[in-house]
C-alpha cells in the first residue's frame, strides 16, 4: 500500500468514528446532576473522587466533602479544599477497619450522616463527595433506605460521588455512573509503606 493510500485509509477510518462520536454527542442531550459510585480493590477510588472535586472548584463551582473514615494520616486533599473553602465534615471516632465500639461507631456515622443529608438537599452545591461511605451501609451503621431516598430527593442537577470498597447493589443499580477498580498490584503488599503526598 502506498504512503497516500495508506493515509486515505486512516482518514476514512477516523472520519467514521468522528460520525459515530458525533451521533452519540448529540444524542446525549440531558442535564442532571450525575450519580458515580466507585468501588472495587484496587488503589484510586477516594483520589478520583477528590480529582472530580478539584475539578469542580476550578470552575468556580461549588463542592462539600463528607469523609465516613478518616484515616490514620492527615488528608493532603482536605489541607488543600479547606483552603479553597470546599467544606468537609469528617466523621469522629477515627472509625477505621478495626472498628472496636459499634454503639459510638453507628453514633459517629449517624451525626455525619446527618451534615450529608443538609448538603444532599442544598441546591447551591453542585457536586457531593460521599467519601467510604459504602461501609457504613455494609456495616449497618446508616440505614440504607434513608441513604437512597436522599441520594433520589437531592437537587436534580446536584451531582454525587460514593467511594468505597464493596459497594451495595441498591447504590450501584441508583448510580448513573459506576466504575470498579481492579487491583492488579500494590505496592503495599510488597511492604512498601504508605506515602505521604502519595497514599495520603
Ligand atoms: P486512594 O485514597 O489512594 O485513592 P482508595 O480510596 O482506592 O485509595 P481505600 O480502600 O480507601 O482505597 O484505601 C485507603 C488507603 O489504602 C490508601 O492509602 C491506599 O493507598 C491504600 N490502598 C488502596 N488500595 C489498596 C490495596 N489494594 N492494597 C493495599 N492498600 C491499598
Ligand atoms: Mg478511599
Amino acid at each position: 500500500m502506498s504512503e497516500q493510500q495508506s493515509q486515505d485509509k486512516h482518514q476514512q477510518r477516523q472520519q467514521k468514528v468522528k460520525e459515530q462520536v458525533d451521533a452519540k454527542v448529540a444524542a446525549a442531550d440531558i442535564e442532571k446532576g450525575i450519580l458515580q459510585v466507585i468501588t472495587g480493590n484496587g488503589k484510586g477510588k477516594s483520589t478520583s473522587g477528590f480529582g472530580t472535586v478539584a475539578r469542580c472548584v476550578g470552575h468556580g463551582m461549588n463542592a462539600a466533602v463528607v469523609q465516613f473514615i478518616k484515616g490514620m494520616w492527615e488528608c493532603g486533599e482536605r489541607n488543600l479544599l479547606e483552603k479553597a473553602g470546599v467544606p468537609f465534615a469528617v466523621m469522629k471516632t477515627g472509625f477505621t477497619w478495626e472498628t472496636q465500639n459499634r454503639e459510638t461507631d453507628t453514633l459517629a456515622a449517624q451525626e455525619t450522616w446527618a451534615i450529608a443529608k443538609e448538603w444532599l438537599k442544598d441546591e447551591r452545591i453542585d457536586l457531593v463527595l460521599l467519601d467510604e461511605l459504602t461501609y457504613m451501609v455494609s456495616y449497618d451503621y446508616l440505614d440504607l433506605d434513608e441513604v437512597i431516598s436522599a441520594l433520589e430527593n437531592r437537587p436534580p442537577m446536584q451531582s454525587v460521588i460514593i467511594t468505597g470498597r464493596g459497594a451495595h447493589r441498591r447504590l450501584k443499580d441508583l448510580a448513573d455512573t459506576v466504575s470498579e477498580v481492579q487491583n492488579l498490584k500494590h505496592a503495599f503488599e510488597a511492604g512498601v509503606k504508605a506515602r505521604k503526598g502519595f497514599d495520603f
